[in-house]
This record gives C-alpha cells, sequence and structure tokens, in this order.
C-alpha cells in the first residue's frame, strides 16, 4: 500500500482523479501478455510530460517504485508490475504533438497507438515503416521501450531507425532531450538509441519525434509454398543473397499453418505444404513487376510446391491477419506457450529449424515456429501444460538447448521482444560481465536509487 504521504503527494502531483487505488483498477493492470500476475500498489495516469516528472519527483522522494506502461501487450513481462510498484500508465498521453510533413517527421506522446502514426502521415503521402503485429492497440512508448518491429523491418529497419529525438524523465524527475529533429546530428553521446529498447528502466519516455519516409506506390505479395522448413529457409537465404530486398519476407512452419486453418487463410494451399513464406516487394507500380521477377527467381529451389501472386485484395488482408494472429492462435494447441523472439544469421536459419525439429521430438514438445524470416527473427513457440511437472522439466531443458544454439549461431536472444522479467536470467549467456556491469553504472546514473521497472532486463546479481 501507498504510505500516507507518497498517496497525498501523487494526488497534489495529478489530482485526485487520475491516482487509482481500488482493488478493480489494479485487478485491470496487473499483467500483460505474459501469464503472471502482480497486484501494483496503485495506477497512475498522467495527462502531459509536466505530470510525469511531478510524479517521478515524488516517487524519488518517497521511493516508490515505478512501473511504466503502454497497452500491456509486451510479451516478456515488460510492463508487469515489480511488487509494491506503481504503475505509470500513459494512456492519456495520446495527443499528437505536431507532423510536419515538409520536414518528413512527426512529434507525439507515449499513448499515442502505433498505426494511428502510420495513418496520419499517410494522409499526406508519408508512412511510419515500424509495424509490429500489435498496431491496431499498442502505443508508441511501449514501441520505444522494446524497440518493436515488424514484417517491414526487412527492408525498412526497427523503430529505432525511426526516432529522430525523445524528451524523457529520469529516475530523480529530471527531464532530459535527446536527438534532434534533423536526419543527421552527431552533438553528444547518441542517447536517442540508448533509451530506444531500454524497457523503461532508464526513463520514462514522453515525447518522440519520429522520422517518416514517402509512402509505397504499390505493394504486390507472393505466397509460396514448401515441402519441408529446410527448403523455405533455404529460398529465404537465396532471396537476401540477391538485389531486390523485399519488404516483408516472413515464414510459417507446419504447425504455424495448422494455427490459422480456422481462418481460412490455409484452404487452398497444397495438401504437401509444410512451410510457407509472404514476400512481399514495394515502390513504384512500375517497378513491382522487376522486383517480383527477381524475387521469384530467387525463391525457385528445392522443395517448392506452389508460388503465386495477384491476389484479391480481400485475400492478402486475409493472409496478413491470420499472420498477425499467430501470437494467440497457437493457444489450441497447449494452454501455455513459452514464447522466444530469438534471431539467427539469415543464413544459419535451415540448421536452425532442423535443430528446433530435432529438439522438438527429442523433448516430446510441439514447437511452434514462424516469424520474421528476412532478418532471421523466428518466434519459437514450446507448446506446453504446466500442470505437467514432467513436460515442465522437458521444455526447460529444451528452451536452454535452443538459446545455446542461437547463440552458438551466432545470434541473439531478443529480436523485438525485449527481455524484461521473462529471459533476464538468459542475459549473461549473450552479455559478458564487463559488459553488463557498464549496463548497471548507466543504469545507476540514470535511475539512482532503482526505481524505474525493477527487476526487469538485468539478471540478479
Ligand atoms: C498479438 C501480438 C502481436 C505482437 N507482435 C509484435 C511484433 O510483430 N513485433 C514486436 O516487436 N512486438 C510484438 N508484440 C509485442 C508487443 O506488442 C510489443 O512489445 C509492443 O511494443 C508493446 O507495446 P505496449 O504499448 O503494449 O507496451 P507494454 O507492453 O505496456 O510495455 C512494454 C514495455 O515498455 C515500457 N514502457 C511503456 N511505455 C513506456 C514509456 N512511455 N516510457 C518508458 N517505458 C515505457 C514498459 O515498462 C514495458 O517494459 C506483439 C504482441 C501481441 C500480443
Amino acid at each position: 500500500m501507498l504510505s500516507e504521504r507518497a498517496r497525498a503527494a501523487f494526488r497534489s502531483a495529478l489530482g485526485t482523479d487520475r491516482v487509482f487505488e481500488d482493488a478493480a483498477t489494479r485487478a485491470l493492470y496487473a499483467s500483460d501478455e505474459t501469464p503472471h500476475r502482480v497486484e501494483p500498489d496503485a495506477v497512475l495516469f498522467p495527462a502531459s510530460h509536466e505530470e510525469v516528472a511531478a510524479l517521478a519527483r515524488t516517487a524519488f522522494e518517497h521511493r516508490v517504485a515505478l512501473t511504466p506502461r503502454g497497452a500491456g501487450s509486451g510479451n516478456v513481462g515488460g510492463a508487469l508490475p515489480s511488487p509494491g510498484s506503481v504503475v505509470v500508465s500513459f494512456e492519456c498521453m495520446r495527443r499528437v504533438l505536431e507532423f510536419d510533413p515538409a520536414n518528413r517527421l512527426v512529434v507525439v506522446e507515449p499513448g499515442v497507438v502505433t498505426e494511428d502514426i502510420d495513418r496520419l502521415a499517410r494522409t499526406q503521402g508519408l508512412f511510419y515503416p515500424p509495424d509490429p503485429g500489435s498496431g491496431a492497440y499498442c502505443r508508441i512508448g511501449g514501441n520505444l521501450a522494446m524497440n518493436a518491429a515488424g514484417p517491414r523491418a526487412v527492408k525498412y529497419g526497427v523503430t529505432r531507425d525511426f526516432v529522430l529525438g525523445l524528451r524523457a524523465v529520469t529516475g530523480s524527475g529530471e527531464e532530459i532531450r535527446t536527438g534532434c529533429r534533423t536526419t543527421k546530428g552527431v552533438t553528444g553521446y547518441d542517447l536517442t538509441r540508448l533509451l530506444v529498447g531500454s524497457g523503461g528502466t532508464l526513463a520514462l519516455i514522453t515525447e518522440a519525434t519520429l522520422k517518416l519516409l514517402p509512402a509505397p506506390e504499390a505493394v504486390a505479395t507472393l505466397r509460396v509454398c514448401y515441402a519441408g522448413n529446410r527448403d523455405a529457409l533455404a529460398a529465404v537465404s537465396r532471396v537476401m543473397r540477391q538485389a531486390v530486398t523485399p519488404c516483408a519476407l516472413e515464414f510459417m512452419d507446419r504447425r504455424a499453418i495448422d494455427a490459422i486453418r480456422p481462418t481460412g487463410a490455409a484452404d487452398d494451399l497444397p495438401g504437401a505444404t509444410q512451410a510457407l513464406l509472404m514476400v512481399e516487394a514495394d515502390g513504384a507500380a512500375a517497378d513491382l513487376p522487376r522486383q517480383i521477377a527477381a524475387l521469384e527467381k530467387a525463391l525457385l529451389g528445392d522443395g517448392l510446391l506452389d508460388m503465386r501472386s495477384g491476389f484479391e485484395p480481400e485475400v492478402i488482408t486475409r493472409l496478413w491477419a491470420a499472420r498477425k494472429s499467430l501470437s494467440h492462435a497457437v493457444m489450441r494447441i497447449a494452454p501455455l506457450k513459452i514464447n522466444e523472439d530469438v534471431v539467427v544469421p539469415v543464413t544459419s536459419l535451415p540448421d536452425f529449424v532442423d535443430f528446433l525439429e530435432h529438439t522438438a521430438q527429442a523433448q516430446r514438445l510441439p514447437i511452434v515456429s514462424f516469424g520474421h524470416a528476412g532478418n532471421g527473427n523466428l518466434h519459437v513457440n514450446l507448446m506446453v501444460h504446466p500442470d505437467d511437472a514432467d513436460e515442465m522439466v522437458r521444455a526447460r531443458i529444451a528452451l536452454e538447448a535452443i538459446l545455446l544454439r542461437v547463440l552458438a549461431l551466432g545470434g541473439t536472444l531478443s529480436g523485438e521482444h525485449g527481455i524484461g522479467t521473462e529471459k533476464r536470467r538468459f542475459v549473461p549467456q549473450e552479455i559478458d560481465p564487463v559488459t553488463l556491469d557498464l549496463m548497471r553504472a548507466i543504469k545507476r546514473q540514470f535511475d539512482p536509487h532503482g526505481l524505474l521497472n525493477p527487476g526487469k532486463l538485468f539478471p540478479d546479481p
């Protein structure tokens, strides 16, 4: 529970109507996409940068831990309240502060929904490329904290590549401004890139200046079916070796295809299909045939069963909706998914999926893989029954083996979901002690009392 003094101070900073301590609100903000629940002591709803600064100063003075939160769609416990903390929800900070098409930028508060930024940009012939599958409801603040990405990352890059500057509040309540409004700038250290992906552990982001690009004139989609995972991922490697970069290169294995069957999006696939690629090209309409021809050439190869383009727009919309529903659709297989978001070099993908298959057989577990293959980023889901102790042990063995293999292949533990509470114990496997100590020192500089999102990102000492 909040102390009387802390409660009074938060109320005076935000007003009584934006400090909630009732049981229903605390229950509502107790979870994210992970299966865990921790009720916060209170939930705060600041409406401006100034209010965020005031609440952070209050928290600093009264030593109250803060859990920043966007839409709570994160898969790694980043927005899961740490015990005894207060949630800072950015839902009331959803203003677009500036839209400057001539300078191709937009300035937004952290509570703006990601797809709304893209929608706004397109009214002036521009677009905002980062497109996480949750884009219809996740908030840009959460995207910034997690360095979120989506299918278009293979051509355009991730959230971090579209942030020109930030305004934020440190753990002691001080305002900082990072970056600039221009697409070039090298004054001082690049704190923008440091804050993006820091999972709410260094500062509360209150404003972001985002870069926009001219919207592509047209998009063309290929749906390509293969007889095996290895065949499909060998094709991914061939695509990335040639000159035309697709704006999406997504992979689904057989179990993922089965999971989307109820949507109808897999009805007309050849019966022998074991793996599917969704490949898109974008740009000037006149240039698309050239791009598609180059991609088709690269996609030809062993195990190819079917390659189609020229779909009706509704078919493409349905296919993408099915792809984006996968994160939840796989739950039909088992009640709990242990959801990894690993990345390996693109050329290692075929060997990596062989290893996954071997691990699935050895540990008698369904493993479902899909994701952004053009970046080497696969969502590897170990589907388990949490009340089956033996299965849980096997899942843990499988998980350790998979993560070790990822690192051995020169990959990384998380491509876009971040570390949060779920992956932090594995961090020392990737980051050496000296580098980790430097990261801890940086954290102390931003957040001297360790009040910003404690229990996240760093392993226990
Ligand atoms: C169906 C589904 C599909 C998904 N697809 C993708 C995908 O394709 N790509 C992808 O990258 N992710 C994906 N995700 C994961 C998730 O949507 C992203 O991580 C997203 O960025 C989280 O945004 P959010 O607003 O829900 O943030 P939350 O989950 O609320 O928070 C995420 C993190 O950001 C911190 N945070 C939030 N706001 C701020 C702020 N203003 N200042 C500082 N820290 C802050 C939180 O403390 C937490 O650590 C998916 C999730 C689901 C459920």
